[in-house]
């Protein structure tokens, strides 16, 4: 059997994994202040070294596979005022043992570096692996290191996968009680509570090569916040009761709705405590999918400060009509509403979350077609977060 020589720089890994002064979690919310903080994220498709030999142990990912599932870990993240740069992506050869043992879900031969050793390049300061096969587990991090593997196939989504296995490296333990929270065990919740984000905020500052953003005084010093994501959002038409993930504006959603369902889309944010006023907020989405002439047909598509505490089927009934910001498109699939104002009233008022409903003017154009603005990645019947971002300018 053919061994690698993979030796060159011992194990540089090694002072990424046990390098951090391990944070015992502060009581203080207020150390890490409001600014973003950064360090970076380097993610492995992890192959293994020795291909003649049989069955490959290696991982089917592409690293622009990858690369697509950091962009929206860092979407997921963003709300915590969290940012991973830089984020670097390697296919990394294994020795076949360590791989086989990564594979069944023990990571000791990986830590330990006994065996033949290998170089990790361009570690950062969190380092996640991915594998065919995670101990079959959709992800695992091993207690006190800064290291996670997700496996090819999970159960939930890749990028939540990643995101909450960082949860974990940022010292947040599971959720028990709530679905809709990244930490809570297996399913596709996105949610971080504020107890939370103080908690992986004061780790992540504290994490080597990391650094905080004071905001005001940084050039990049723009904050930008992922749609939630979860059970307080969704579309609702208009007159009736009906509900559903997707975030949709339009008329004739669905051929058995009446006429005019002028389907309206509901969006809430996190807002960050001890937030200052930005200059200007944007309210942003590169995920917009036209359907019919919806643009041309029902007005321009405007974006309207709401307040609600449950998203439900009878929102767009309670909810009067506000004052609503024209939106524009940008290219085919971008849409930008400066939302300033609303944004600035809500932390005036010091709400913990800023939300939106989408809506065109018209709500039927009586021309019994489809015309709908969609945001969605693949499938337009789910939500995530990162589908829209507020962008808050210093
Ligand atoms: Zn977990």
């Amino acid at each position: 059997m053919r061994r690698l020589l993979l030796i060159a720089v011992p194990l540089a890994i090694a002072a990424a994994v046990f390098g951090a002064s391990r944070s015992s979690g502060s009581d203080s919310a207020d150390d890490t202040g409001t600014g973003v903080i950064t360090f970076p994220l380097s993610l492995y498709v992890v192959h293994e070294a020795d291909d003649t030999n049989g069955t490959s142990l290696s991982s089917q990912r592409t690293e622009e596979g990858v690369r697509s599932i950091a962009a929206r870990v860092g979407d997921i993240w963003s709300v915590a005022g969290i940012s991973f740069d830089p984020v670097t992506v390697h296919t990394i050869e294994l020795p076949r043992d360590i791989v086989a043992d990564l594979i069944s879900g023990d990571a000791g031969s990986f830590l330990d570096g006994d065996g033949p050793g290998f170089t990790v390049p361009e570690p950062g300061a969190i380092n996640g692996f991915y594998l065919a096969f995670a101990g079959g587990a959709n992800g695992f991090t091993p207690r006190g290191s800064r290291v996670f593997f997700v496996a090819d196939e999970s159960s939930v989504h890749d990028e939540r996968v990643s995101s909450h296995e960082i949860g974990h490296i940022l010292s947040l333990e599971h959720a028990l009680d709530d679905q809709s929270r990244l930490m809570f065990s297996g399913t596709n919740g996105m949610g971080l509570t504020d107890a939370e984000i103080s908690i992986a905020r004061d780790v992540a500052a504290g994490i080597p090569g990391a650094t905080t953003a004071s905001g005001s005084e940084s050039d990049d010093g723009v904050l930008r916040l992922a749609n939630q994501g979860g059970s307080d959002e969704g579309h609702t038409p208009r007159g009736f009761a009906g509900m559903g993930t997707g975030l949709f504006a339009g008329d004739d959603l669905n051929p058995n709705f009446p006429d005019g369902d002028g389907v309206q889309t509901f969006l809430t944010f996190a807002l960050p405590p001890d937030l200052g006023d930005p200059t200007v907020a944007l309210l942003t989405s590169d995920s917009l999918e036209v359907s019919g002439t919806p643009f041309d047909d029902l007005g321009p598509l405007r974006a309207e400060s709401v307040s609600y505490v449950d998203f439900g089927p009878d929102l767009f009934d309670e909810i009067p009509d506000g004052v609503a910001v024209e939106c524009s498109r940008v290219g085919e699939h971008g849409l930008t509403c400066d939302v300033t104002d609303a944004v600035v009233a809500d932390i005036s008022n010091g709400q913990d979350v800023t939300q939106f409903r989408l809506r065109f003017d018209a709500a039927d154009d009586g021309d019994g077609a489809q015309d709908l603005a969609a945001f969605f990645d693949s499938d337009p019947n789910t939500n995530r977060p990162g589908l829209f971002t507020l962008e808050l300018f210093p």
